[in-house]
């Protein structure tokens, strides 16, 4: 069996709150009992409301929590360069388009309410090739969506582990063709939380329940980038 690695992963945009608490305690206590590895990462790719007070309240919390986290801490904010590799690796096989909608777009367009919010109804993605280079080329901005219809074919159908209820059927197009690239940030949380997961070896994910609708989607992109699968 290969070591335990459990990590937890705030976003500095506010103050910890006790589910916060609960969820670095569970990891923390979960690598610990099995001779593991507790990592901690700084999710702060939204960099116009990350802040620097918050980050260090993170800190300062886990600390009073009485937990040690392992060095060195990840920062998101330092590896754009890691999430845009990946996500031009989708875009080279086919897998993304540009989608210049704006939130009142996708309401106007009808988008039903997903376990997210709503779900793209897929406005940009019957685009022609001329029209996505024309509103480019005028500087229109874009985000980059994943074209889950056609990444679904590819993997298969998908489940994954959940340690509380095994074996559980993931359903990827529950979210849409959901956002890989921000109109403002080169990221998305599903591209960084993945790729940061792969390359910091974590195979057992804790984190809030907030969260379980987006393992599908998380399923899904370890599969597309050949990546291991953690527990949950
Ligand atoms: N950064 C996320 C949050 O603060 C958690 C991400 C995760 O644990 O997967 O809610």
């Amino acid at each position: 069996m290969a070591q335990l690695v459990t990590r937890f992963a705030p976003s500095p945009n506010g103050y910890l709150h006790l589910g916060h608490a609960f969820s670095a305690l569970t990891g923390f206590h979960a690598a610990r009992a099995a001779g593991g590895r507790f990592l901690l990462r700084i999710e702060d790719i939204d960099t116009g409301r990350a802040r620097p007070e918050f980050e260090q309240a993170i800190y300062d919390d886990l600390a009073w929590l009485g937990i040690e986290w392992d060095q060195p801490v990840r920062r998101q904010s330092d590896h754009f360069d890691d999430y845009r590799r990946a996500i031009d690796a989708l875009t080279e096989r086919g897998l993304t388009y540009p989608c210049f909608c704006t939130r009142k777009d996708v309401m106007a367009a009808g988008a039903q309410m997903g376990p997210d919010g709503p779900v793209y109804p897929g406005t940009c993605k019957h685009l022609s090739e001329q029209e996505r280079q024309d509103r480019a080329g005028r500087g229109d901005a874009f985000a980059l969506r994943l074209d889950v219809e056609k990444a679904v074919q590819i993997s298969g159908p998908l489940t994954w582990q959940e340690q509380d209820e095994g074996q559980v059927q993931a359903d990827p197009m529950a979210l849409g063709d959901v956002v890989l690239a921000r109109k403002d940030i080169p990221t998305s949380y599903h591209v960084a939380v993945v790729v940061d997961d792969a390359l910091q070896g974590v195979n057992l994910v804790t984190r809030g329940r907030d969260l379980y609708f987006a393992t599908p989607v998380h399923r899904l992109l370890q599969v597309l980038w050949d990546l291991p699968e953690p527990a949950y």
